[in-house]
């Protein structure tokens, strides 16, 4: 392939006029999952595909599932990627091809490093909480990392960072000089900021990174922009702290990192560098073995949808 571009044209935070500090308001689209659960999807979104290496971001609920499957999302690969399970309600049955059998339970961290390869199925247990809630989050592999080995981690206790009105868990990366437990592969942050109705703070920042921030629930101003439910607030680099201004309790999510600055390829439930890493991935789950195999769950495993006719092309993190 020749549309394969290995090095890109590096970007320097808050060079460019659209990566120093901007307000980008981002509504997101209705995506269905699995049979019975349709998330909203911020990431990639229209104008903007990456924050850091946040390369997808789902928020769903709070669903009303007592009388539901609730989430059932059938065995499915991924290649050159981080997923993090993310809950306010709820709880969500993990099992992958390492053997993993894990349930995540709200503020608790379920990471999934797939390497080159790994497979896992998401479900609500039976029985489950009558609420469902959460987000749906994967992290871009650098090219250095990206074949390494398949790993799965869960992190129940989370470190905390508090302030008059916040209380913020810190789920990848850093914040405020606390860091998570979890494996990271390039400079990130990813926090869960509880905010009080009132609370008005400045929250530290690293100037190199760049941000956005996704309300779960609740109202808020941030850095003077008001932010409901369901859309996330991107902010560009730059800044050595962060506004905010509850006018409602509020529960947002914080998503930083230096930004990424290789292209890829996503397609599916695969990130790559070229098509040709696409392919063989979809024949590999298709037909192979180098995916592994989740035991337990009750249904078939999901198949690949067709390839697109045109080659798919790296994409930078804005479109
Ligand atoms: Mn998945």
């Amino acid at each position: 392939m020749s549309n394969l571009d290995l090095k890109p044209a590096p970007t320097t935070c808050g060079r460019e006029a659209d990566t120093g500090p901007v307000h980008d308001l981002m509504t997101g689209r209705q995506v269905p999952l699995g049979e019975s659960t349709v998330v909203n999807r911020l990431l990639p979104n229209l104008g903007r595909r990456m924050v850091g290496a946040w390369c997808f971001v789902d928020h769903y609920g709070p669903d009303d599932i007592a009388d539901e499957p609730g989430m059932q999302v059938p065995p499915h690969p991924h290649m050159g990627l981080q997923t993090v399970s993310w809950l306010h309600q709820g709880e969500v049955l993990h099992r992958d091809s390492l053997g993993s059998l894990q349930t995540v339970r709200p503020y608790e961290l379920g990471l999934m490093t797939s390497g080159r390869a790994i497979s896992h199925s998401e479900e609500s247990p039976r029985p489950h909480a009558r609420y469902l809630h959460g987000a749906q989050l994967w992290v871009a592999l650098p090219d250095a990392h990206r074949n390494a080995a398949p790993a799965f981690e869960h992190h129940a206790d989370l470190p905390v960072v508090t302030a008059p009105g916040l209380r913020a868990t810190v789920i990848l990366g850093g914040l405020d000089g606390a860091s998570s437990p979890g494996t990271t592969y390039t400079p990130l942050a990813g926090a869960d900021l509880a905010l009080t109705e009132g609370a008005d703070l400045k929250l530290p920042l690293v100037p190199d990174f760049e941000y956005a921030v996704l309300s779960m629930s609740g109202s808020l101003d941030v850095d003077g922009v008001r932010v409901e439910p369901g859309t996330m607030l991107y902010l560009g680099c730059g800044r050595p702290e962060l506004p905010l201004l509850a006018r409602t309790d509020a529960a947002v999510l914080l998503l930083g990192g230096a930004p990424f600055e290789e292209r890829i390829v996503m397609w599916w439930n695969f990130i790559g560098r070229s098509t040709e890493d696409i392919a063989r991935a979809r024949a590999d789950w298709m037909t192979g073995d180098r995916f592994g195999t989740v035991h337990g769950y009750a249904g078939a495993r999901l198949p690949a949808p067709a390839l697109p006719a045109t080659p798919l092309k790296p994409r930078g993190r804005e479109r």
